[in-house]
């Protein structure tokens, strides 16, 4: 009777031990997908999101039923216009609370199926699943001028924030990840040059 009890205490204490380790796993494989000042999803997290929509992608393209009513996904390059010069005139820590309110305002706004990720610097990158670019683009513009609107401050001085939105809609089966990305980047860059604070659009495909 003895042996069977210490069996069984072993075994709960096993067992516990394995449901921490699974807790955290979990929680550095959270960690490694996030990025710590947002607390956005990183850039490795929406590389896996974007990669997943090319399977569903090419599996709807596949299916014949599911082509007539495809509407491919699309992603939102995001840029803040003149970051550098609000670092310059503010501080870094004004910028990183600007990087943080714009992450806040971002996530708040779009719908529950959509993603946003922190892509790099004062990037950010949008996945709208099954969203056509019309779409996309009324959600982008409610954004921006979500952001435009918004007054921030330092130290008692009010400023604006504005950014520039590139998007592309992916309805292909030839694309890959690279070619989505620098599709809508061409298009933020247009933004950039025709002034910033606005939704561009790349219509190839369309
Ligand atoms: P544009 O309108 O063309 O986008 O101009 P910009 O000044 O925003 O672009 P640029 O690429 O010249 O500058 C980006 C700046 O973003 C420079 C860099 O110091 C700043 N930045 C990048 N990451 C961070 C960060 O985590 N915190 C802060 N405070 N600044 C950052
Ligand atoms: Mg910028
Ligand atoms: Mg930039």
């Amino acid at each position: 009777i003895r042996l069977e009890e210490e069996r069984l205490l072993t075994q709960t204490r096993l067992a516990n031990a394995n449901e921490d380790l699974k807790r955290q796993n979990g929680k550095i494989e959270k960690l490694a997908l996030t990025d710590s000042l947002t607390e956005l999803p990183n850039r490795r997290a929406m590389i896996g999101y974007i990669e997943s929509e090319i399977g569903v992608l090419k599996r709807k393209l596949f299916t014949k039923d599911d082509r007539d009513s495809f509407k491919g996904f699309t992603i939102a390059l995001c840029d803040i216009d003149f970051f550098k010069a609000i670092n310059d005139t503010y501080g870094h820590n004004c910028g990183d609370e600007i990087l943080k309110t714009v992450s806040e305002k971002l996530s708040s706004t779009l719908r529950p199926n959509d993603k946003v990720a922190r892509w790099g610097g004062e990037e950010f990158i949008i996945l709208f699943p099954d969203t056509t670019t019309k779409d996309a683009t009324v959600i982008s513009e409610r954004l921006r001028k979500n952001i435009a609107y918004t007054s921030f401050s330092n130290e008692g001085t009010p400023f604006q924030v504005t950014m520039t939105f590139g998007i592309y809609t992916c309805q292909t089966e030839e694309m890959d990840l690279d070619a989505c990305i620098h599709k809508a980047d061409t298009a933020l860059y247009a933004g950039k040059e025709q002034g910033r604070n606005q939704v561009i659009i790349n219509t190839e495909n369309l």
